[in-house]
């Protein structure tokens, strides 16, 4: 697999505003947030896509929402809820092949996201 700009991130070549992280994740801010809050969960190990999560995985995937709720309670949000999204490929809408979990908040959020264009 080529390396991603996560990997970048992870390696600390490129800067990000950095939330948490220990040796398996990484959260950090959305460079382009689509809410009040949006910030990305990563594993540390560079899994492609979603279609990529072998069975030893399955445990940091598990982490990586355990790390998106604890963040929110610290920001204040859980109650008032926030949103996970991990996109897969084209039609997911993924850009940058290193799974990540979007977490977004601070405002009620649009569902469902995808509507279909009414004919005229
Ligand atoms: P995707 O489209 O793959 O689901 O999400 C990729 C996300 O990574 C986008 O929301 C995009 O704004 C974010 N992103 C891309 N490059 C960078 C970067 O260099 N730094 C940070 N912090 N976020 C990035």
């Amino acid at each position: 697999m080529s390396e991603t700009i996560f990997t970048k991130i992870i390696n600390k070549e490129i800067p990000a505003d950095i939330l948490f992280e220990d040796d398996k994740v990484l959260a950090f801010k959305d460079i382009s947030p689509q809410a009040p809050i949006h910030f990305l969960v990563i594993p540390k190990k560079a899994i492609a896509t979603i279609n990529d999560i072998q069975q030893e995985d399955d445990a940091v995937i598990g982490y990586m929402y355990r790390t998106a709720a604890k963040l929110c309670a610290e920001m204040g949000v859980s109650e008032q809820g926030f949103r996970t999204v991990m996109n897969c490929n084209d039609d997911g809408g993924q850009t940058v092949y290193h799974i990540h979990l979007h977490v977004l908040a601070g405002k009620p959020l649009g569902w469902p996201p995808y509507q279909e264009k009414r004919k005229v």
